[in-house]
């Protein structure tokens, strides 16, 4: 785990990150991980000394099967909210599904990296069934949760994608609109993901300006490290490699 801003944690799940906001003996969740990587948040909640019941709320950038593990899982075992973008919610619901299947990967089945990327996945539940009934928030305004984060609309990745800004801090939680590595891409630092996740084509280019227009020095993403730059840097950047 990695305190990426003062009160502000990165923990890790299956090729997925999991963000902890702490104030004081309160959290917030931002994202769970896939349904496998449940332990590996409580885990990372109790070294905070904390345990979950202690998370007042939690928040989905995107009802994506990879994000929404410990959420649901702490949602149905603590009744602890959950809230995401107005839009999210009917996704997070499963009224529709906006993910990849294990077809749209059989082209690339080749590739290297592909096959054991999708037997770990596999493992860490990426084919189980999820729901939750979400609460909507009003994006733009800070939420009073522990380190309030203030939604910002990022459409595109998913139909309701959001990320997370901390002004305090200084610190934007992009989830899948920007990530800075992923196992089917060779590349390190500042990235769309390969466009087989995204279902919006090109509204995930219209979601960078909304994260460039932040006030934030650190980029914690969906998917690898968190970078330590102007988020307008690493937009740029994530243009300049966009297909
Ligand atoms: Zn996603």
């Amino acid at each position: 785990m990695e305190e990426v801003a003062p009160n502000v944690f990165r923990a890790s799940g299956t090729d997925v990150n999991v963000v902890i906001l702490r104030d004081g003996g309160a959290l917030t969740l931002i994202d769970g991980g896939y349904p496998g990587d449940v332990a590996a948040v409580e885990d990372a909640i109790r070294r905070l000394g904390r345990r979950p019941q202690d998370v007042e709320a939690m928040l989905l950038t995107h009802a994506h099967i990879d994000h929404m593990g410990a959420v649901v899982a702490f949602h149905e075992q603590y009744g602890i909210p959950v809230l995401t973008d107005p839009v999210e919610v009917a996704h997070a619901r499963r009224d529709y599904l906006e993910q990849a299947t294990g077809r749209d990967f059989v082209p690339m089945l080749h590739k290297h990296g592909v096959l054991p990327w999708l037997l770990r996945i596999a493992r860490a539940g990426a084919t189980r069934q999820l729901s939750v009934e979400a609460g909507g928030f009003a994006p733009g305004e800070a939420l009073d949760l522990p380190g309030a984060p203030v939604p910002v609309a990022t459409h595109g990745h998913t139909s309701g994608h959001t990320a997370f800004h901390l002004p305090g801090p200084g610190v934007v939680v992009t989830g899948d609109a920007l990530v800075t590595a992923h196992p089917l891409s060779k590349l390190r630092g500042p990235q769309l993901l390969p466009q087989v996740f995204d279902h919006g084509g090109h509204h995930t280019l219209t979601a960078l300006d909304q994260l460039a227009a932040l006030d934030a020095d650190t980029v914690v993403p969906g998917h690898g490290p968190a970078v330590f730059m102007p988020v307008a840097a690493a937009v740029d950047q994530a243009r300049r490699r966009a297909r």
